[in-house]
């Protein structure tokens, strides 16, 4: 038996264990395909980044003021995989691409970041911080589960719909 072969029969053994007991072999994580990915990472330019910052800011102090919250500073940038994020500074980051989500998608991630400012964890304490701003808030993440590969990637269906 040659190497190469030995090296075969281990990783064919290994995949058909992997099979047997999923819980012990962590899944390989799922990639999205090079082309959207790639479109992804794209930067911004300053006039699409402009008016993205002037609505993603509006509804972070729209939502702050309706929740009686403080944060600190709101910057939106060209995250790859992140929709929003909130530090313990208080400072929210957002994706830009949110802008060109559905108002409510936006809103629910501006609401969600916001709530990290009582509560720095997904805590069930947090997701009622969540549902009292917005009730409706499982539509809205699900909304984003299933377009926000798309909307990330700036390809057909992240307009508005
Ligand atoms: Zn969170």
């Amino acid at each position: 038996m040659s190497v190469r072969s030995v090296c075969r029969d281990v990783e064919l053994f290994l995949r058909g264990l992997a099979r047997e007991l999923p819980g012990v072999f962590p899944r390989p994580a799922r990639r999205p395909p090079a082309g959207p990915r790639r479109a992804g990472l794209r930067r911004p330019s300053p006039e699409e980044l402009a008016p993205a910052r002037e609505l993603i800011n509006a509804r972070a102090a729209h939502w702050a003021a309706a929740l009686g919250l403080r944060y600190n500073r709101v910057s939106v940038k060209a995250q790859r995989t992140l929709w929003g994020s909130c530090s313990r500074r208080g400072n929210l980051n957002f994706n830009w691409r949110l802008a060109g989500a559905p108002p409510e998608a936006l809103d629910y991630v501006v609401i969600h970041e916001l709530c990290h400012l009582r509560e720095m964890n997904h805590s069930r304490r947090f997701w009622a911080h969540v549902e009292a701003a917005c009730p409706d808030y499982r539509q809205r993440r699900r909304w984003l589960r299933l377009n926000g590969a798309s909307l990330m990637a700036g390809g057909p269906g992240a307009a508005n719909g």
